[in-house]
């Protein structure tokens, strides 16, 4: 009696769950590398705000220098109205000449900016198109990792069926001299189990074998093993 028959399908099993584990191994990382394409428009779409934001702010800050020029001008009348001379109300008149010069060039800038054609609107079409782009991809990328993490789930499902099988299939390997070697190698040489070919040759590691181990596998005597890479010969 051999347990040469348990052992295969016991390999068999265990070569469904070394496929279930690299698998569940690697889908996180397919997972990562999926989600990292999102970060070529994320980083697109946080530049565009930044210039948008850029924009903005030089519009604000020339509204709040027309409005301190504008109180600069009132204070400046209010003062020129108890003058004294001739020559000092029109140094005044001057004065607010410029100032007046300073309000007119901040709402130029500020009408340039925000014209249908300025750079406020510039910035919203293009922080725009990048949200849209980015959304488009997310839409994709949500997609694929809602797949992945599908099939996590399933897989998982498996390798737990796969392992209580792999229980059932254990208890029958009887000879625990087998079972003992086959658990040492398995981690080590895959598959543990291998065909000694027609022509003597084991199918692991591809050495001829001696006569004399041919003969013991034909002999069915035991547990034979391959005398380069020690795996389990059957024929
Ligand atoms: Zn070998």
């Amino acid at each position: 009696m051999t347990d040469i028959e348990p052992l295969i399908d016991l390999q068999d099993v265990d070569g469904r769950i070394r496929e279930l584990e690299l698998e569940l191994k690697d889908l996180p990382r397919r997972r990562a590398l999926e989600t990292a394409r999102l970060n070529g428009s994320i980083a697109d779409l946080e530049s565009a705000k930044a210039a948008l934001a850029a924009v903005n702010s030089r519009v604000r800050s020339d509204e709040e220098e027309a409005k301190a020029a504008e109180e600069k001008i009132s204070q400046l009348k209010i003062a020129q109205t108890s003058l004294k001379t001739n020559k000092e109300y029109a140094q005044y008149s001057m004065q607010i000449d410029i100032v007046q010069k300073e309000i007119e060039g901040a709402l130029e800038r500020i009408a340039a900016a925000t014209a249908p054609d300025g750079d406020v609107a510039a910035a919203e079409r293009r922080l725009a198109d990048a949200q849209a782009k980015y959304d488009g991809e997310k839409v994709g990328v949500d997609k694929f990792c809602a797949e992945i993490d599908e099939r996590i789930t399933a897989l998982e499902g498996e390798l737990a069926a796969a392992k209580e099988e792999r229980t059932e299939k254990a208890r029958n390997v009887t000879d625990p001299k087998y079972k003992l070697y086959y658990e040492r190698l398995r981690t080590k040489r895959w598959p543990v189990v291998v065909p000694l070919t027609p022509e003597g040759v084991c199918d692991g590691c591809h050495l001829v074998q001696p006569p004399h181990v041919a003969q013991l596998v034909d002999r069915n005597a035991g547990m034979v093993a391959c005398t380069m890479c020690g795996r389990i010969l059957y024929r």
